[in-house]
């Protein structure tokens, strides 16, 4: 497709968007584009251009122009997304929320925080715990990803177990639609008469509209917290002891597992204190009472001894626990220190499933050579196979994504599903018919169409359309892919 600022009416669009966000808040050189290329996935797409609102205004302004214009949009939060999510489609324009980041407003009594969508998710929690209050969602990519992106992949993270993904914890939004007219889903309170779109909003992976105000739950901070690592000699017997755990009915905040690789590349980077001989790690948080603590962590620390640890260690000091969760919150980063690059199937299983299809994984692994990390979400069954890979190697990629094609269908035929928390996006949209009948993504697209009659936002992403994975011209260098 002919670039948008080689012609005139481009140049003209150019100078119509620098007119409502300021000359400095447009860019469109390929060089400035380059980061927007790409967020953690391994899809890429060139914008034409990207263009940095400050307010509800500027971006209605613009989104009523490109309407007019015929150009699509894709609203890009902080770019972390592990699904193509934010990859501008061909011909397209990305709107960054990057200078939306203000904190507008905390209501101690009703417990809310209103914020534009640019805010990072770890700058509201910190910030609400100055009142004791927590925004209790946590991604492990907290410290960079936005909450606009949150609400639009219906992020979960470690203590989604106890609390629920996003979506239990927004209670209204302000947003923009395809044709610039800014509509309101739900409010400040709990409930919402008539439907809620709140709810149908969160998790459309920017294909409804864009949110520019979002009113988030906030929940007080617990009295009392203790943190279990349970060490075992094998993965086996790691899952064995997270069904003990979830079988004495007890709901721990967090239950994470890190298998032996993972361990290695969080060691390589730094001592998070797991032992290096371990086969698997978990990593088990309780909060609540004290009382309610220490009773219910006994009974952790039993089920767990009944599945063959070699060790169990309690950290109660902020310090040991905040150092035990830096390395799980950096696990995928250090996997940097083993291979250039990952690709990360994001799929659920039930978690009675969890034995049988993990040693599955590993046999994919052996099958096709590649190393296979996992670090995730035990207690919700939420796998994250990491398939590690040198992206300058002719064919890995091709290579990594059909591995990882395999890796999703076994979680399908263990009764789960695609994605847990990352969303659909460019990656995983040739495999919804694994899940989904036709009929049933009929109806999902009747929805966008409600939303998004001309379908001008984020086109091409979570339903099939036989455009299937094409290895971009360029290849950035190893280690730009996260
Ligand atoms: C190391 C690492 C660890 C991660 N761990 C987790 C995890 O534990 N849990 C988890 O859920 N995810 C995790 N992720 C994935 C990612 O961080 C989340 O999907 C996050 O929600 C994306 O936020 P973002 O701001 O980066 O969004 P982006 O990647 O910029 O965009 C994601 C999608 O949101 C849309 N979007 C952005 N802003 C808006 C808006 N204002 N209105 C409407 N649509 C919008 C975009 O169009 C796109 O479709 C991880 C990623 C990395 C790199």
């Amino acid at each position: 497709m002919e670039s948008m600022v080689s012609t005139g009416a481009a140049r003209r669009l150019l100078d119509e968007f620098r007119a409502i966000v300021g000359d400095e808040n447009v860019i469109h050189h390929p060089e400035d584009l380059l980061v927007f290329e790409y967020d953690g996935s391994v899809d890429r797409g060139m914008p034409e251009a990207v263009v940095f609102p400050s307010s509800t205004e500027e971006v209605s302004q613009v989104m009523a122009l490109t309407y007019k214009e015929g150009v699509p949009v894709v609203g890009r939060g902080a770019g972390t997304g592990l699904s193509g999510g934010a990859i501008a489609p061909p011909g397209g324009i990305q709107i960054s929320f990057t200078r939306m980041n203000r904190i507008l407003d905390v209501d101690t009594e009703n417990r809310t925080a209103t914020v534009e969508p640019g805010v990072i998710n770890l700058d509201l929690d910190t910030y609400a715990h100055r009142f004791g209050l927590r925004y209790a969602p946590d991604p492990s990519s907290q410290s960079a990803c936005s909450l606009g992106g949150n609400i639009a992949e219906n992020a979960g993270g470690p203590h989604c177990l106890a609390y629920g993904t996003t979506t239990n914890h927004v209670l209204g939004m302000e947003v923009v639609l395809e044709d610039g007219s800014v509509v309101n889903f739900g409010g400040s309170a709990r409930e919402v008469p008539g439907y809620d779109l709140r709810g149908v909003f969160t998790g459309s992976e920017g294909t409804f509209g864009l949110a520019t105000k979002i009113t988030l739950r906030l929940l007080p901070l617990p009295e009392a917290v203790k943190t279990f690592l349970g060490i075992f000699p094998d993965v086996d017997s790691a899952c064995t002891a997270v069904s003990a755990v979830i079988g004495h009915g007890i709901v721990p905040a967090a239950l994470e597992m890190i298998d032996a690789l993972s361990i290695k590349a969080v060691q390589n980077v730094m001592d998070a204190g797991y032992p290096e001989d371990a086969g698997a790690v978990l990593l088990i948080e309780l909060e609540g009472l004290q009382e309610e603590v220490d009773e219910i962590g006994a009974e952790v620390e039993a089920a767990l001894w009944e599945s063959g640890p070699t060790q169990v260690r309690v950290a109660e000091a902020a310090d040991e626990r905040a150092n035990l969760w830096v390395g799980r919150k950096g696990a995928l980063g250090a996997l940097g220190s083993i291979a250039p690059n990952y690709y990360l199937v994001d799929g659920v299983v039930p978690r009675t499933q969890l034995t049988q299809v993990l040693r599955q994984v590993a046999r994919i692994s052996e099958k096709y050579g590649i190393p296979i990390a996992n670090v995730f979400h035990a207690g919700d069954g939420n796998l994250h196979p990491c398939l590690l890979f040198d992206e300058r190697k002719p064919g890995a990629l091709e290579t990594i994504v059909q591995a990882g094609a395999e890796v999703m269908q076994v979680c399908v035929d263990a009764g789960g599903t695609l994605t847990g928390e990352h969303g659909v996006g460019l990656e995983k949209k040739e495999l919804m018919p694994l899940v989904f009948s036709d009929e049933d993504m009929g109806v999902m697209i009747r929805v966008r169409e409600a939303f998004a009659p001309d379908n001008r936002l984020n086109p091409g992403k979570i339903f099939p359309d036989g455009s299937h994975y094409q290895p971009p011209a360029r290849r950035p260098e190893p280690g730009m892919t996260i």
